[in-house]
């Protein structure tokens, strides 16, 4: 019993210490022959001559005397102890004339169990007759100290060999803690890419960063589901190993072809959809080289010292797409586990940058629609801007066309009904009166239409100077009052106290001025009221407001009453009553506007209607005189 078969059998007692327990036994009881018997863990004969040895016994004749000893009928049929506390037996014959003259009449052998413990064991003292009182006393301390022995043995080897193991389990803990904590980084890596080509690389860099090279195979991608069969998309080969290779198999990686149907382990990956391990790289070299002869795959084998490889599924929602190849000269027990946890990070990743190719590939069909659509809008938006820069051309153009004559017409008809060449009867009178009447209104119309056209079309610069406020107020009101007493309509100025020196185009604001007067006075009517008021409460700008107790503008009308030409109702009919063409407000806004102001209104239907407007405040040196007191006034009408 050799020591590795010692080892291969834990719990057995080292055949060592056996061959000391009889040497000591034959010493101590002067027995011709001590042998250890051992139950055999197989077969018959049950119990096996484990130690033998006698006074003057050498090796060979111990070995030649244990195997007559085992050969023994008496030891054949030798059972385990059980309860008994020793047995004595008649040897047979043979055993007595091998042992020597002396012991052969009536050689018999004392048995006596060495302890309880597993496997079996007998220690046998033979003799000539059956032992006396005195010898089988000797004999008994002599087992139970063999018994006592082989326990401590026992006892220290397990202790030994937990040791061991248990370095070895902490050893093999550690490696796998270091290749799981690699590979969590390499996860992480991998997690970061969004791109197809750079994942395979994460993929080939981080496990030959861990010792294994590495292919990716790729099932080829039609418009479909990827399909076999597979290519090389990636290996971890650097270029001068990459072209070593191929011209070892004398062929380029790009054009291998691997069909599933003729390649049983890809075959095996893809049908159970699990990580294939292979101890024989020589064989699935050739597989995946497909079908390579024998002699450069073992070449190649040999020069990268492959011995195991591994393939791993990569997976998708839908099926394998590819599969990770690893191979490694040494795999430790937690490799393959961790490179399938592995394989299945670097499947989510694929899929993500898979996800993003087609997110990046709508995107740039968007974009491309996108940048159609907008030059086309562009163009829309210049053609009309064209459209609209032509009618205003038009407008001013007509304007013009038709003020010329239309004054001269005015003129005559204004001499006519001065009656400075000749008298006219009371019906001519009346005739030329509405005449001149309907001619005014054109005129204001056609005014109107100029003075759109002049800033739609010049953009004109504004002369700004410091304006003292209640100064603009009163010129506008006062402008307006023939108007204003002629309709019936009382018109209320105030300037709150303190409002600063407002910075602007005089004559662009009394305009705006005008026009929201002109329009309150309108539709507030005979015996209506306004209310001109200014003040300066928010820094840097002097608010005013022009209100009247008219009928006021529905809420839907009240955001489009700035647009050009908008009227509100029937466009028609306030133009039949004598009003204007729309454009009044519109040029309101925009002259605001080129005052860096804004301009808004407020009403209520059958309350009236408030219109304010912002202006900026004079810059400070100019700003010198604010509004004393309040200034309040009515229209001198
Ligand atoms: P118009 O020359 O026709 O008055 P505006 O641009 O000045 O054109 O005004 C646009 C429309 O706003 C008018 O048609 C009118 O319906 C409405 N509007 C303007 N001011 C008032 C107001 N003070 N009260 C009621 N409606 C008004």
């Amino acid at each position: 019993m050799g020591q590795r078969a010692d080892e291969r059998a834990p719990g057995r007692p080292h055949a060592r210490l056996l061959r000391a327990i009889a040497r000591h036994a034959a010493v101590v009881s002067g027995a011709p022959l001590v042998a250890v018997l051992l139950e055999r863990p197989d077969g018959p004969p049950r119990f096996a001559c484990a130690a033998c040895d006698g006074p003057g016994l050498d090796r060979p004749r111990q070995s030649e005397l244990g195997k007559l000893v085992e050969a023994d009928p008496a030891i054949q049929g030798l059972e385990p102890a059980g309860r008994k506390r020793h047995l004595v037996a008649r040897c047979d014959p043979a055993l007595g004339r091998a042992l020597g003259a002396g012991a052969r009449p009536g050689l018999r052998a004392a048995l006596l169990p060495v302890g309880a413990a597993a496997p079996a064991a007998w220690i046998a003292f033979m003799g000539p007759g059956s032992p006396g009182r005195a010898a089988l006393r000797v004999y008994r301390a002599v087992a139970r100290q063999a018994a006592h022995e082989i326990q401590a043995r026992a006892r220290r080897g397990e202790l030994a060999r937990d040791v061991t193991r248990e370095r070895r389990a902490l050893a093999e803990l550690q490696e796998a803690k270091e290749t799981l904590a690699a590979l969590g980084l390499a996860g992480a890596h991998l997690m970061v890419e969004t791109d197809q080509r750079a994942v395979y690389g994460v993929i080939c860099r981080e496990l030959i960063r861990l010792g294994f090279h590495t292919a990716v195979l790729e099932a080829e991608r039609g418009h479909g589901p990827p399909r076999a069969p597979f290519r090389y998309a990636f290996t971890s080969f650097g270029p001068q190993l990459q072209s070593a290779t191929e011209r070892l198999l004398g062929r380029s990686l790009a054009a291998i072809r691997l069909d599933p149907a003729s390649a049983p382990l890809l075959r095996r990956v893809l049908e159970t959809g699990r990580m294939v391990r292979t101890d024989r790289p020589l064989e699935v070299g050739r597989e995946l080289f497909g079908n390579a002869p024998e002699d450069p795959v073992r070449k190649f084998v040999r020069l990268l010292q492959l011995r195991h490889v591994l393939l791993a599924p990569l997976r998708y929602a839908q099926g394998i797409s590819g599969v990770l190849v690893v191979t490694a000269s040494r795999l430790r027990r937690s490799d393959p586990e961790a490179i399938d946890v592995f394989a299945l990070q670097a499947s989510i990743a694929l899929e993500k940058a898979r996800l993003f190719a087609q997110l990046r590939q709508q995107q740039a069909v968007l974009e491309s629609e996108v940048d159609r659509r907008t030059r086309e809008l562009t163009l829309a938006v210049r053609a009309l801007q064209e459209l609209d820069r032509r009618k205003d051309n038009f407008l001013a153009n007509v304007s013009h066309e038709l003020r010329t004559p239309l004054v001269t017409v005015l003129g005559y008809a204004d001499l006519v009904l001065s009656e400075k060449i000749g008298e006219l009867n009371e019906r001519q009178r009346d005739c030329l009166r509405t005449a001149v009447g309907s001619a005014r209104r054109l005129r204001s119309f056609i005014d109107e239409l100029l003075e759109f056209s002049r800033h739609e079309l010049t953009k004109e610069g504004l002369a700004f100077e410091p304006l003292d406020v209640p100064d603009l107020l009163q010129q506008a009101a006062r402008s307006l009052a023939p108007q204003l007493h002629q309709a019936g309509v009382s018109l209320r100025r105030r300037v709150a106290p303190g409002t600063p020196r407002a910075w602007g185009d005089r004559d662009r604001l009394l305009q705006v001025l005008t026009n929201l007067i002109g329009n309150a006075e309108k539709y507030a009517g005979q015996g209506g009221r306004i209310r001109l008021a200014a003040a300066g409460t928010r820094p840097g700008r002097v608010d005013i407001s022009v209100s009247d107790d008219g009928p006021g503008i529905a809420p839907e009308h009240l955001e489009r009453i700035f647009d050009r030409l908008y009227q509100v109702g029937d466009a028609r009919r306030p133009r039949d009553q004598g009003q204007g063409l729309g454009l009044g407000l519109a040029i309101a806004r925009a002259i605001v506007e080129a005052h860096g102001g804004t301009i808004s209104a407020r009403s209520r239907l059958g309350s009236g209607t408030s219109f304010r407007f912002s202006i900026p405040t004079a810059p400070a040196l100019e700003a010198g005189a604010a509004v004393p007191a309040a200034a309040a006034a009515s229209t001198p009408s």
